[in-house]
């Protein structure tokens, strides 16, 4: 029933098999099964109409799985199953009931974990290390908080009644599949919501496995649906009549179709969109330190980060001796096979947006800009685009304006604070931004004048569950994490001391 011999993942891991999970010698590491069906009403299904799609591994271009692909009828089955579950059973479960399945949940993904992060890798292209070190944790941490919360709403909203909304719609992209999976559940869960998932197309393999885990964690049927397909599956599910609430996170264009697609309906909205953030670097910075965290911020995930520091601003006066170093950081970064540990930068997810990306640069190329990328070779198979820096940039580039998510950094120089925010703030989104710089009362003020949703300082891409994350402008709107992400699964109505 697998189809991924667990022998050959594990040299390409550089393990002994033994090594790697002692206790599954002689057994699979990944068990993936040829086929899956959509997860509805604590059963798994074919699509009514039989439509499958394939996943495959972006760093082979090997197909790895067919996976149903859900049509209307399907989502309404699903949206049914969740009704169901709501009204029956999750809806008035006791709170710390609630807290017991999602804190088990969080056992046993992090007992699995290392099944998870080679699942995520082979699916999704990205290095084993970061799925291991980041993605795992990190969603296995989103449930764990969240549990904490759920028998403790009433304090966390004080004088106010907090009530589930009833049936969410969820739909996630392809960069961080578990990790948005997990953002999404823990909350809705916590608050006593039922939920239908829509995971993307290239990545749904660890959403079904986690699926799997919620089953065996003992939560009823019904509470947690997962309706795999790609975008007529998600606009499916954002048409249908019985949610109360969608949690998009994605492009911008489908964010801004679905906020029309609402428009005059009853139903709640939170949309976390696309980015491109400043990483902005001071004279008076830490070099290596900076350069450490602008190498983390665009090429951690190849890029596929919607926080992504994609556009650099240096002060001009340190600007030649950052770059410098810059370029000799990214002489040292690996391209290659996800699933080997010393590897950097993995592979694209998809020949979609490997051909996107291509695009993005060979129009900077035409419109004038300075492309640098390090001479390491990289696979000749699969899905692999290099560590890009573009330079020789005016701002009124394509590349300059548009998300590419993907390994390319763009760069401009600034003389002033000013007009370090001032460059900042031209652009649509409002994500994030990276301040690097010794001066306290400047971070403050940047901090305070750089229009994004998220801001770090001397350094880049922290993540905690209970810090809320989200952004302001194109880049959509609520929040994810923290006190504020429980708001946007919650019915508050104020109570009378
Ligand atoms: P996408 O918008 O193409 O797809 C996202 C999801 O929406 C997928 O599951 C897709 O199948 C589904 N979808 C596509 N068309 C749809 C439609 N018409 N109606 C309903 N659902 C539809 O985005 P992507 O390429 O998968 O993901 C990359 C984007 O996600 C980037 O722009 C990135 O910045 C953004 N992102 C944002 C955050 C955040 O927290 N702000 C996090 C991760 C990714």
């Amino acid at each position: 029933m697998t189809t991924t011999p667990a022998r050959d993942v594990a040299a390409r891991l550089g393990e002994t098999f033994a090594d790697y999970v002692p206790s599954l010698e002689g057994r699979d590491i990944v068990a993936i099964r040829p086929s899956y069906g959509l997860m509805i009403g604590g059963r798994e299904r074919p699509a009514e109409s039989g439509a499958t799609i394939t996943t495959i591994d972006p760093s082979t271009g090997a197909a790895l799985s067919e996976v149903a692909e859900a049509g209307p009828a399907d989502v309404d089955a699903a949206v049914d199953a969740a009704r169901g579950a709501f009204e029956r059973r999750w809806r008035d479960a006791a709170p710390r009931e609630r807290s017991k399945l999602v804190f088990r949940l969080a056992r046993l993904l992090q007992d699995r974990a290392r099944e998870f992060a080679v699942l995520e890798t082979l699916d999704g292209g990205k290095p084993i290390r970061e799925s291991r070190d980041v993605d795992v944790p990190l969603a296995a941490a989103h449930f764990f908080y969240h549990a904490g919360w759920a028998d403790k709403l009433q304090y966390a909203m004080p004088g106010m009644r907090a009530r589930p909304l009833g049936v969410v719609g969820q739909i996630i992209p392809w960069n961080f599949p578990l990790m948005m999976a997990a953002w999404k559940l823990a909350p809705a869960l916590a608050c006593g919501n039922t939920v239908v998932l829509k995971p993307a197309e290239t990545t749904p393999l660890t959403a079904l496995l986690l699926a799997e885990l919620v089953d065996e964690a003992g939560f009823p049927p019904g509470v947690v649906n997962v309706v795999t397909g790609a975008g007529a599956t998600g606009s499916a599910l954002v048409d249908h009549r019985g949610v109360d609430k969608i949690a998009f996170t994605g492009s911008t264009g489908v964010g801004k179709g679905i906020l029309r697609a609402l428009a005059g309906r009853d139903v709640r909205l939170t949309l976390e969109l696309g980015g491109k953030g400043a990483h902005i670097v001071f004279d008076d910075a830490a070099l290596d330190q900076a350069v450490e965290g602008i190498v983390d911020g665009i090429f951690f995930n190849q890029g596929h980060v919607c926080c992504a520091g994609s556009r650099l601003l240096v002060q001009e006066s340190v600007a030649d001796d950052l770059l410098g170093r810059l370029r000799r950081r990214m002489e040292l970064l690996r391209v290659g096979d996800p699933l080997d540990k010393n590897t950097d930068v993995g592979a694209i997810n998809s020949h979609a947006q490997l051909v996107r990306i291509r695009e993005y640069v060979e129009g900077a190329v035409a419109e004038g800009c300075a492309v640098h990328q390090p001479q390491r070779e990289i696979p000749s198979q699969g899905f692999y685009y290099p560590p890009t820096m573009v330079t020789d940039i005016g701002g009124s580039e394509r590349i300059a304006r548009e998300e590419v998510f993907g390994p390319v950094l763009t760069v401009q120089t600034f003389r002033t604070e000013a007009e370090a925010v001032a460059r900042a703030n031209s652009t649509r989104y409002g994500l994030s931004a990276g301040i690097w710089t010794e001066k306290g009362s400047r971070i403050l003020w940047l901090a305070n004048n750089l229009r994004a949703g998220v801001v770090w300082a001397n350094t880049f891409n922290q993540f905690d569950p209970s810090s809320p994350f989200g952004g302001i402008r194109e880049s959509g709107f609520g929040r994810e994490g923290g006190r504020q992400g429980l708001e946007a699964y919650l019915e508050l109505t104020p109570v009378r001391p």
